[in-house]
């Protein structure tokens, strides 16, 4: 498959790259960013040309209305350097849908193909140098999008801009990960915003991600707001439960963001002949399954770690901790997914770009 790349884009370089600065062997997540960023700005009711230029800040009206109405949404997606200096993309037609997905919901303006894709190629193409090679480098991509509209009227703004900003990063670990299943706070509601990637879903996270790192936990595993009876997902990964050796995971919903790494994993079980049920899953079940030893791996699925694996969980102020296993469907998924992503085995499925 390759990127369309047909949208004339103006490009002004840096006049000196900082990539020399950097220190590519200790990076922090999401905290350093290449030479470059792509612009591309909604006004009279359509897209403007668009820009890739220096990274810098710019300036918003004090009134722009993603300030104060929160219409701001966002992706991410990776690129990935194989052995001969190609550099790679993961299926980047479902962030492009997603997207426009999220951006229907929050009452924006769909994104063209032609731009994304080609802002997506032309970015990264001159910031190639920013893609190390090697199992766990890889380019961190943020698009998104917010309101720049000016006035405090709580109304859709008409104006817009659409940006890519990109981070190198280091594989994600975020050491033994310890998750509360909810209770009380919910993420997401029916009607809602949660299948869209609205800024407003993440900040809504953070008291409660809070409380549970009080005491101890690193995230939180939300369950549905009517009943907080069904598993749903983490902070910013969808979730499997393996119980013997059936992998469960909850459909997706207007509750429940659509994961690529989620339905890239489902597809690569069943290819390889692990059972996978899309089904509802239940605490109660999951407690049992915990009570009994059938309840083998709990892990979560995104882009930035691609999976983590759930060392335990507290329901009721009671813990279960989870056994440790020798053939860890997590780990193999992890493995197999990677290398398709490296181009170090077959991607018989066409998901790279
Ligand atoms: N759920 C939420 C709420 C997320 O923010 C993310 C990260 N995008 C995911 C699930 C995982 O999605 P993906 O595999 O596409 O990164």
């Amino acid at each position: 498959m390759s990127l369309k790349n047909t949208h004339e884009i103006d490009i002004v370089r840096v006049s000196s790259s900082k990539i020399d600065s950097v220190d590519f062997d200790n990076l922090t997540f999401g905290t350093t960013f290449t030479d470059h960023m792509f612009v591309c700005d909604f006004r009279e009711g359509k897209w403007q040309k668009a820009e890739i230029k220096p990274y810098a800040p710019f300036l918003l009206d004090p009134s722009a209305k993603v300030f104060h109405y929160g219409q701001a949404i966002f992706e991410g997606m990776k690129a990935y350097k194989d052995e001969s200096d190609d550099v790679w993309l993961f299926r980047p037609d479902q962030n492009f849908e997603r997207f426009n997905k999220s951006a229907k919901r929050m009452a924006m303006p769909e994104v063209d193909e032609e731009i994304f894709m080609s802002g997506l190629h032309q970015l990264i193409d001159l910031e190639r140098e920013w893609v190390k090679k090697g199992l766990g480098n890889t380019l961190y991509i943020r698009p998104f999008m917010i309101a720049i509209g000016s006035g405090v009227i709580a109304a859709p703004s008409t104006q817009y801009r659409f940006m890519i900003i990109l981070s190198p990063a280091k594989s994600y670990y975020s050491g033994e990960v310890k998750v509360i299943i909810a209770e009380h706070y919910s993420r997401a509601a029916n009607g809602g915003i949660g299948a869209a990637k609205a800024a407003g879903n993440y900040s809504a996270q953070f008291y409660p991600t809070k409380l549970a790192n009080e005491r101890g936990f690193q995230q939180i595993i939300w369950t549905d707001d009517a009943t907080h009876t069904k598993l749903e997902e983490a902070g910013t990964m969808n979730v499997f439960f393996r119980i013997n050796d059936t992998l469960y995971t909850a459909p997706t919903s207007e509750r429940i963001l659509d994961g690529v790494t989620r339905k890239s994993l489902i597809d690569l079980a069943k290819r390889d002949g692990i059972d996978v049920a899309v089904r509802p899953v239940l605490v109660e079940e999951i407690i049992e399954a915990a009570k009994d030893g059938s309840l083998k791996e709990i892990f979560g699925a995104g882009t930035a770690a691609v999976v983590n694996p759930i060392v335990g969980f507290s329901y009721q102020d009671t813990y279960y901790e989870l056994p440790k296993i020798e053939n860890s469907f997590a780990l193999l998924l992890k493995e197999k997914l990677t290398k398709i992503q490296y181009k170090l085995a077959e991607d018989t499925f066409g998901w790279t770009v």
